[in-house]
């Protein structure tokens, strides 16, 4: 049964679907290694604590909704992974996309998710006056080549935070709650930031963020396997939520 708080779930890449369509514009030659690192494997089921979600139906190599719509805004545009990605975790090509496919895909894919979130998040503000967002990954437990943070060892956890929508008491709760449990937590490191729709960006603080980051290596080997770590971090997630709402 669906929880009734004041609570929205984002996973936003936790997919691994490229529609038919769209397949033939990939030109990788390792297009499933590629899924295989940049995907959130299991946080459409990690994050899954009965509280509303919106989870992007599509993989990321296809769109990635956490971006801005606009490469001028996007910084990570100038390494070819926009709202819309051309290049690979390691710099190589990822796929040929003209102008107008671009907008296709953005169209598509980008627009509506975005609907829903906004959507979401203006239901709870209308019933209950505020929003948390929770903006739910994981990370690779090595860095990839195209990240900024090559630092190791990586921390389990990693919460991400904005200036405005991420009250301090709330970074501080949540990085206490997971650090007593056993995590090595960091803060904006390696992935700073959290996403709040632009209706509401710097704009409404009644809707407050936090990014919560996993390093996969909590709950999955490289095979892609779960682990036995992975039932623990699922409850610690639930626990968390519920702390901090
Ligand atoms: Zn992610």
């Amino acid at each position: 049964m669906q929880k009734n708080q004041p609570v929205v779930i984002h996973v936003p890449h936790a997919s691994v679907c490229i529609p038919p369509e769209e397949q033939l514009f990939f030109v990788t030659h390792d297009l499933s290694r590629e899924i295989a690192v940049m995907t959130d494997h299991y946080c459409d089921d990690l994050y899954d604590t009965g509280d509303t979600m919106i989870r992007f139906p599509i993989s990321r190599l296809v769109c990635d909704p956490e971006r801005f719509r606009e490469d001028a805004d996007e910084g990570m545009a100038r390494i070819g992974m926009g709202a819309v990605y051309t290049s690979c975790s390691d710099g190589s090509e990822l796929k040929h996309i003209s102008r107008l496919h671009r907008e296709e895909i953005l169209s598509r894919y980008y627009d509506p998710h975005h609907q829903r979130l906004e959507r979401a998040v203006e239901e709870k503000l209308r019933h209950f006056g505020t929003c948390l967002l929770i903006d739910g990954h994981s990370f690779h437990d090595v860095p990839l080549p195209y990240e900024s943070d090559q630092n190791t060892p990586r921390p389990d956890i990693c919460i991400g935070t904005d200036a405005y929508h991420t009250p301090d008491d709330l970074t501080e709760c949540l990085f206490q709650f997971f650090q007593c449990r056993g995590y090595s937590v960091a803060v904006d490191r390696p992935f700073a930031g959290s996403l709040v729709p632009m209706k509401y960006y710097r704009r409404d603080s009644r809707v407050r963020s936090v990014m919560i980051e996993l390093n996969r290596g909590l709950y999955m080997d490289h095979g892609l396997n779960r682990t036995s770590g992975y039932q623990k971090i699922k409850e610690d997630i639930a626990a968390a939520i519920s702390h901090i709402s």
